[in-house]
């Protein structure tokens, strides 16, 4: 259907198509939708498909999927990335009029980079129980003595966030143990 169905070098092709969202109703589904296409993306090219957005009044402003594989650096996760984009975007560091959504609750280091760049509302996909500090694990945004409070959404697109990311580990499991 899209005639995107490139084979990256490890041979692991990613069976899920991007979604084709509405652009007329640009509700939560909407942007995570887009974050999720991200995570399509990511996969493509061999990363963890973990997919971002930063919304800004009805406008993205930052886009980015996990890039830990390709830069070898441990802190290229999707929504570092995208808060990093943001913030030379708008020329500031603080991002309390945005909304970041990512497909998979926030890890220990990007809920923290959440608090510290006083992002508004972070909506995610689906929690984690092992590793996610915004609910799941954890909740670092509720530390008592935090000035800045940021909204947190949970759930939005929960089945196809997940889904894709646990396919890849899947797969990449099955590879790993064919080697
Ligand atoms: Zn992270």
């Amino acid at each position: 259907m899209t005639g995107e169905s490139q084979i990256p070098p490890s041979g692991l092709v990613c069976p899920f198509e991007k979604l084709r969202p509405s652009q007329l109703i640009r509700d939560d589904a909407f942007f995570m939708s887009l974050a999720f296409n991200l995570a399509v993306d990511a996969w493509r090219i061999d990363e963890v498909p973990i997919g971002a957005i930063i919304e800004r009044g009805g406008e993205i402003i930052a886009a980015a999927h996990n890039e830990v594989e390709r830069t070898g650096d441990p802190t290229a996760h999707a929504e570092i990335l995208a808060i990093t984009q943001a913030s030379k975007k708008i020329g500031d560091w603080r991002l309390n009029d945005c909304t970041l959504y990512v497909t998979k609750e926030p890890c220990p280091m990007c809920s923290g980079a959440s608090i510290m760049s006083r992002l508004g509302r972070v909506v995610y996909a689906w929690g984690d129980p092992k590793m996610g500090c915004m609910g799941g694990a954890t909740e670092l945004h509720s530390l008592p003595k935090l000035n800045h409070r940021v909204t947190v959404t949970r759930g939005i697109l929960e089945d196809p966030c997940r889904e894709i990311l646990q396919a890849y580990f899947v797969m990449k499991r099955g590879k790993d143990l064919a080697n």
